[in-house]
């Protein structure tokens, strides 16, 4: 194990939110939900950031294999603990959808505030397995450096990419049998020591051009009902905003959203460059982007927050 100079964003107070844990219970407490959004450059991360600052609301900063392996996964830690630090704010950073307990490990070292073990496309019994292992592993690390560190485990297949789609992905069901079950929900937490759980309830990895399919609000109730994890709702972009708030006030603390911010960003760096072919300094290049992206952002965060 190696040890990452950098620290987290504990230490910052809002509300009394020091570390990953007290922002879960902050949110619960509230009855809000935290806002989970996707990098893998830093202009994406300074309008997330600030946008988080603005709202005074607490953010996570998600980072993918594929993310992790285009940003670096010391520098994506790096990065973050600087935006909380400069901002002054309570920004964690998590190592989502991670397939194998060498890349888990590898995010725990680094000294990043949370992981997901997603192993919903095994058997049952192989994902209790690496997500109980990655919980343990977890442990074993912050008994040496004292950071409390979060594990969310993934229960129902969603699908895995965050792009625009004709169809939904093969494998996904969205009748009540295909969704997961709240008594498999109590089951796996008790079986993993999971601190956070991703089901299956209706939404999908990625847009579907069509629309995205309705949440069972019904089924996130009962989930949130079934065990003492905290209920994460993944793939958000494109969801109803009625539905969005209904999974809130059915008690999801954390939503994830990736797919819509990447077509804000590329549509708003398209135009741009078309408007502006003569144009070569990143920054300027990247500005409308941002901007793109910052206002996604704050439309979500509005809606988890209660703020509309
Ligand atoms: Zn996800």
């Amino acid at each position: 194990m190696t040890q990452n100079p950098t620290s987290s964003a504990s230490g910052i107070l809002l509300d009394g939110i020091t570390d990953f844990r007290s922002c879960i219970a902050w949110a619960q407490k509230n009855n809000v939900a935290i806002g989970h959004f996707n990098i893998s450059n830093l202009e994406t991360l300074h309008a997330i950031a600030s946008t988080a600052k603005k709202l005074n609301v607490p953010v996570i900063i998600g980072v993918s294999e594929g993310e992790r392996d285009a940003v670096g996964v010391s520098m994506a830690r790096a990065m973050v603990t600087a935006a909380a630090f400069d901002l002054n704010h309570p920004i964690f950073l998590n190592a989502d959808h991670t397939y194998s307990l060498e890349r888990a490990k590898e995010a725990i070292d680094a000294g990043y505030d949370s992981v997901i073990i997603d192993a919903a496309k095994l058997s049952k019994e192989e994902n209790i397995a690496l997500a109980r292992q990655t919980v343990e592993y977890a442990k074993q690390v912050g008994s040496i450096t004292g950071q409390d560190i979060i594990v969310e485990g993934e229960l129902g297949y969603i699908g895995q990419s965050s792009k625009v789609m004709d169809k939904i992905p093969d494998g996904v069901g969205l009748d009540p049998d295909s969704l997961t079950h709240p008594d498999e929900v109590a089951s796996f937490v008790a079986a993993t020591g999971i601190d956070l759980i991703a089901p299956a309830v209706g939404n999908i990895h990625g847009l579907i051009k069509s629309g995205q399919p309705r949440l069972n609000i019904e089924r996130i109730a009962e989930i949130t009902a079934a065990s003492s994890a905290g209920v994460v709702l993944h793939g958000a972009s494109g969801i109803e905003l009625d539905d969005l708030k209904a999974a809130v006030d059915a008690g999801v603390r954390i939503v994830h959203y990736n797919t819509e911010l990447r077509v804000a960003f590329s549509a708003a760096l398209s135009q741009y460059i078309k408007e502006n072919p003569e144009e070569t300094t990143p920054y300027k290049l990247t500005k409308t982007a941002t901007d793109a992206v910052a206002k996604v952002v704050e439309e979500k965060l509005r809606i988890m927050n209660k703020m509309v």
